[in-house]
């Protein structure tokens, strides 16, 4: 069986991340989507939320699951028994830091493969980080994060200041 694994933050998840594992779900029999722990980065939803979330958009997607790790992500790998992690690129700038994490994963893990997939133009400028800063300031997140999830980070940001540039 063809199991990849989609690694990364998801703080919040976002079109541009959703649209990576519609396209990787037509080419692999599995695909996990796996939200990371990263101690040295706080985030603004908890580990549990992101997972919470990630799991109502992908519910018409039986081949896709959803699980959070803590700890290196070749372990994870091998836990669940695949080779391939696959990436998003967005810009030139993700192309040298995921370089080195392929190349990292690699030289931990010889049998593991890093699919790099490009963008989709619609989305080349998203980011979870633009989404928050959108929403923190009271701008327009729809069409940015899927809908089933707007209400999610309404109520982690507050009423108050949500959508308040289109009340
Ligand atoms: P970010 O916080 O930058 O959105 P994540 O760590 O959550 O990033 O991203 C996980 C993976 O998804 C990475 O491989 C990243 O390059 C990719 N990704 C993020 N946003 C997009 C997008 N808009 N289009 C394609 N890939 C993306």
């Amino acid at each position: 069986m063809n199991k990849a694994v989609y690694p990364g933050s998801f703080d919040p998840i976002t079109n541009g991340h959703l649209d990576i594992i519609k396209r990787a779900s037509k080419i692999f029999d599995e695909v996990i989507v796996v939200v990371l722990v990263n101690p040295s980065k706080k985030g603004m939803f908890e580990i549990n939320e992101r997972v919470l979330m990630i799991e109502k958009c992908i519910k018409e997607f039986p081949k896709v699951k959803v699980e959070c790790f803590n700890g290196l992500l070749v372990n994870f790998m091998k836990k669940n028994n695949s080779k391939v992690i696959i990436k998003g690129l967005r810009a030139v700038s993700d192309f040298e830091y995921e370089f080195q994490m392929a190349l990292m994963n690699n030289k931990l893990n010889p049998d593991i493969e890093t699919f790099f997939m490009m963008t989709n133009a619609k989305y080349s400028y998203l980011s979870s980080s633009s989404v928050k800063q959108v929403a923190m300031f009271g701008g327009c997140v729809k069409g940015l994060v899927p809908d089933i999830i707007i209400d999610d980070i309404r109520n982690k940001i507050g009423d108050n200041n949500f959508y308040n540039l289109y009340k």
